[in-house]
C-alpha cells in the first residue's frame, strides 16, 4: 500500500465537470489499494475574483481580511471535491488548512510554513477515508489567524503535507502534461521533460518557471519526495521531479535553510513511515 499526496489545480477543478473528472481519479487511486490524502486549489479564476471584488470594496486591503476572504477559495473547492468523492461511492472528509495543521509565521498574504501536525488527516486516512484538504492556507502560531502562502502556494501545501505525512509521492496535477524546457504556451518547440533532478527543478523554478511554487520545490529536495507533475486530463506519464539520495544529508551539512528567509519548516507528527 502506498500513501499518495495528489494536489489539484485550479485549471482541474474549474467547474462541476472538473471536480466530478477529478473525484473518479482520487477514487481510483484509493480503490487501487492507496491511502490518498488530496490538496485542492480554488476553482478556476475564482482567486482572481475574490481579489477584484475586494478591489471594488477597497484600496488599501487589510492583509487579515484578504486572507480570510482568498482562504474561502480552497474551502469551497475543497467541500465540493468531498461532496463528488461521496457522491462516486467513495468516502471523503475535508478540512481547512488549520484543521491539517498547517502553521505558519503571521505574515499575510506570504506565510511561511512553521510546522505540520495533521494528527487529523492521519486519522482519516488510516479509517480508510480520502482526506481532503483546502491548499494555499494555514494559521499563524502567533495570532492564531488564517494566513495564505502566496499565489500558487496549494504546491507548498501538497509537499509539506507529503513530507510530514511520509508519503511515497507527491502529484501534482495541472493542465499541462509535464515540465517542459519553457512554458509550452509561450513556446511551441519547448520539450518535455520525462525526469529532472530537485536541484536542476530549483533553479529552473527560481529562474521563473512558473508551473511549481519555488517553495514547493525547495520542501521537496529538503523533504527527499519525490514529485510527480502531470496533467489531471491524461493518464499520461508526466515529469519526475526527483531528490537525489544524499540530498536530505548535503542540505543538513550545508544548512541554507536555516536563515531568517527560510525558517526551518517542523513536522511533528507523525513521523514520516517506513516502508
Ligand atoms: P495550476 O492551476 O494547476 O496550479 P498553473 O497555472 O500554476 O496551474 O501551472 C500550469 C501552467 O504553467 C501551464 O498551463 C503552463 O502554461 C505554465 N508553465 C510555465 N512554465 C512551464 C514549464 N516550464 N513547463 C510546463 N508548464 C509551464
Ligand atoms: N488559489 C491560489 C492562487 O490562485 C493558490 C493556488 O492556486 O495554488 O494563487
Ligand atoms: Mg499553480
Amino acid at each position: 500500500m502506498s500513501l499518495i499526496v495528489q494536489k489539484f489545480g485550479g485549471s482541474s477543478v474549474s467547474d462541476a465537470e472538473g471536480i466530478k473528472r477529478v473525484a473518479k481519479r482520487v477514487v481510483d487511486t484509493h480503490a487501487a489499494g492507496n491511502e490518498v490524502v488530496v490538496v485542492v486549489s480554488a476553482m478556476g479564476d475564482s482567486t482572481d475574483e475574490l481579489l477584484d471584488l475586494a478591489g471594488q470594496i477597497t484600496t488599501g486591503g487589510n492583509a487579515r481580511e484578504m486572507d480570510m476572504l482568498l482562504s474561502a477559495g480552497e474551502r469551497i473547492s475543497m467541500a465540493l471535491l468531498a461532496m463528488a468523492i461521496n457522491e462516486r461511492g467513495g468516502s471523503a472528509q475535508s478540512f481547512t488548512g488549520s484543521q491539517a495543521g498547517m502553521i505558519t509565521d503571521a505574515i499575510h498574504g506570504k506565510a511561511r510554513i512553521i510546522d505540520v501536525s495533521p494528527h487529523r488527516i492521519k486519522t482519516a486516512i488510516e479509517k480508510g477515508d480520502v482526506a481532503i484538504v483546502a491548499g494555499f492556507q494555514g494559521m499563524s502560531q502567533e495570532s492564531h489567524d488564517i494566513t495564505t502562502l502566496g499565489r500558487g502556494g496549494s504546491d507548498t501545501t501538497a509537499v509539506a503535507l507529503a513530507a510530514a505525512l511520509g508519503a511515497d509521492v507527491c502529484e501534482i496535477y495541472t493542465d499541462v502534461d509535464g515540465i517542459y524546457t519553457a512554458d509550452p504556451r509561450v513556446a511551441p518547440s519547448a520539450q518535455k521533460i520525462d525526469t529532472i533532478s530537485s536541484e536542476e527543478m530549483l533553479e529552473m523554478a527560481a529562474s521563473g518557471a512558473k508551473i511549481l511554487h519555488l517553495r514547493c520545490v525547495e520542501y521537496a529536495r529538503r523533504f527527499g519526495v519525490p514529485l510527480h507533475v502531470r496533467s489531471s486530463f491524461s493518464q499520461h506519464e508526466g515529469t519526475w521531479v526527483l531528490p537525489s539520495p544524499d540530498d536530505k544529508i548535503k542540505i543538513q551539512e550545508e544548512n541554507p535553510w536555516n536563515s531568517p528567509s527560510f525558517p526551518a519548516l517542523r513536522t511533528t507528527v507523525p513521523k514520516p513511515r517506513s516502508r
